[in-house]
């Protein structure tokens, strides 16, 4: 027999009563999250948002409340109307904030029963996440959580208060739109009214940001949802949240003065203070140093120990003259047996381009002098791995534009080595505590990238991106070459979120259109209102996009962005619990003029 809820009113959360509230009288509601029957005496662990208390049923509560006890499941949903009493000394329960105090029950509601559960919330570890998934409003009971929903709000809100402090407008930006151009595919909407046409869900609200500067809310901001579609990886979500940022008359380092202030707020929330400002690196720099754009500086950077060979060493070495020969030092790694020597070898692969030297006792044997300038130069400790990647000699000789390719290819390569010994060492290294928040800006990116399949470059970041000035002239001769204003913030080998100074005049952006293999009938077939737009009196802006999920990730020490997001979707783009995608009626489709067919080759 169930319950009605009548005048009852809840007057205290579960997990805010202390001790000092002993002698009260309360009415908690909340769920069973379990149960223990000893005969006279009923526990029940009763839970809400807030947390647990222990609940007592005693005998003198009456045969009515210990029947109504007795019957109690987990999950079932309960009223229990009684007073605080400070716990024994011998049963205080040091794990709970409430586990000074119980509540001893007068009287008990049932407002709703439960059926047999797929999981317990009271369980902490759910091996199966599918069915985590499918169940997700259990799933979501669960302290961890709770928790992390909590976290995320807690995080959403100090980043707006502390956008809002600094001036920054919140305005909303349509989901049914067009095409942008953040160059993954699009979510296609299509219209009932416009038979065969189709809206774009954004990629990003990059388009209607900067239209946004150029209507004069020079300060904009919004964390908004963007859709992908793309190929999933694991750690990827077909719509996800940006913390989107616009600002008109800005320089870069205005941008990153914002991103280090709610970052700073974002922190505060799990009382780490952050150091501002955060390091800043070109992108050469960091290929240089770490062979990666999105450097973990948790570990050394590698050392640029080219100098030290003789040409003859390297003729010998059969390495080439012009590539880089980089030193990576590991720490704690101690003695390594031969097996685990042929191991990095493996991990570093059958590369035409590149060479690695894993047993620097070899090398030495031969170049003792050359070996002992290395460690001079790398200054490894007496227990840290020293490895050496160097390029290999070159068959012929190449453009200005190939050998740099072929350089940053071999510190890629050696990038990656120091990243795979990292993970493979972390144990005794120990440096990836993930409680050590190593931020960076890294800057200056290359404007355009090569894509072999389709022999043409596209933009690195996207087309909006203003390219440096003083590199405008080699926008046609030397395209690799041209950097941009354009910046990543980066933590602990992730990239947090992009962006970059745009470009605001007419004339430019129709420029970089062409280097980009756009003819003018398409630049006004995608872009022609935005480049008429920009003909109206555009201010020099700039912004950013952050992951908020990946963000609320880190901060909750979460291994899946699935943690963070209420009501995510699986690696395969599925929604579990509601289970979309579907097909949908003939009715609809035939609304929509649509007709689905079958291709052949699924
Ligand atoms: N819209 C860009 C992105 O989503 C970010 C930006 O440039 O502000 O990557």
């Amino acid at each position: 027999m169930l319950d009605f809820v009548g005048d009852l009113k809840r007057t205290q959360m579960c997990g805010a009563l202390r001790a000092s509230d002993a002698g009260s009288e309360v009415v908690l509601m909340g769920w069973v999250n379990r149960r223990r029957d000893l005969g006279n005496l009923i526990f029940i662990d009763l839970r809400d948002r807030s947390g647990i208390t222990q609940v007592v049923i005693t005998a003198e509560a009456g045969e009515e409340v210990h029947k109504k006890a007795e019957s109690l499941r987990s999950e079932f949903v309960v009223a229990v109307i009684g007073h605080v009493k400070l716990r024994d000394a011998g049963t205080v329960n040091k794990s709970i904030p409430t586990g000074e105090i119980e509540v001893v029950a007068d009287a008990l509601r049932i407002l709703n029963d439960c059926k047999p559960l797929p999981f317990s919330p009271a369980e902490s570890d759910i091996a199966n996440e599918e069915v985590r998934l499918k169940y997700r409003y259990i799933d979501l009971r669960r302290p961890e959580m709770q928790h992390n929903i909590h976290l995320r709000h807690r995080v959403s809100i100090a980043i707006r208060e502390y956008l809002n402090s600094q001036g920054f407008y919140e305005i909303e930006t349509p989901f049914m739109t067009r095409s942008t151009p953040e160059g993954a595919r699009d979510y296609l909407v299509p219209s009932r009214v416009h038979p065969g046409e189709f809206y774009a869900l954004p990629q990003s609200p990059q388009i209607f940001k900067q239209i946004l500067m150029i209507s004069g809310f020079d300060k904009y901001f919004q964390i908004v949802r963007c859709f992908r579609d793309e190929d999933l990886r694991a750690d990827r979500q077909p719509e996800f949240t940006q913390i989107d940022l616009e600002i008109s008359f800005a320089r870069p380092e205005m941008v990153f003065a914002t991103v280090e202030g709610f970052l700073t707020a974002a922190w505060k929330t799990i009382d780490v203070d952050l150091q501002t400002p955060f390091p800043r690196m070109s992108y050469d720099e960091a290929i240089r140093k770490y062979g990666i754009d999105k450097p973990d500086m948790r570990l050394p950077a590698m050392t640029d120990v080219r100098e030290v060979f003789a040409a003859e060493q390297l003729e010998a070495l059969n390495l080439d003259p012009e590539l880089p020969i980089v030193a990576i030092v590991t720490p704690k790694v101690g003695e390594l047996s031969r097996k685990e020597r042929d191991d990095i070898k493996v991990a570093f692969g059958d590369r035409r381009d590149a060479k690695v030297f894993e047993d620097i006792k070899r090398l030495e044997k031969s170049f003792p002098e050359t070996v002992a300038k290395i460690r001079e130069l790398a200054n490894p400790g007496v227990d840290d791995l020293l490895v050496i990647v160097a390029g290999a000699k070159r068959g012929e000789e190449a453009s200005a534009a190939k050998a740099r390719q072929q350089a940053y290819d071999v510190y890629a390569a050696a990038g990656q080595l120091r990243l795979g010994l990292g993970q493979r060492f972390a144990a005794k290294h120990g440096a990836f505590d993930k409680r050590d928040f190593r931020f960076l800006w890294v800057t200056d990116f290359p404007m355009f990238e090569w894509d072999e399949e389709e022999s043409r470059w596209n933009a690195a970041h996207h087309p909006f991106t203003s390219p440096y000035e003083n590199d405008m002239d080699k926008l046609e001769s030397d395209p690799g070459a041209v950097r941009a204003l354009a910046y990543d913030i980066v933590l602990n080998g992730t990239e947090l979120g992009s962006g970059s100074i745009r470009i605001h005049r007419q004339d430019i952006q129709s420029k970089i259109f062409k280097a980009l293999g756009m003819s003018k009938d398409e630049q006004q077939a995608r872009f022609g209102f935005f480049l008429e737009a920009l003909q109206y009196g555009t201010p020099p802006h700039g912004g950013i996009a952050l992951g908020l999920d990946r963000i609320v990730m880190i901060l909750a020490g979460a291994d899946s962005l699935r943690e963070v997001i209420p009501f995510p979707k699986t690696a395969k783009a599925i929604d579990l619990m509601m289970d979309a995608p579907t097909p949908v009626s003939e009715k609809q489709l035939k609304e929509l003029s649509i007709a689905v067919v079958q291709r052949k080759d699924t």
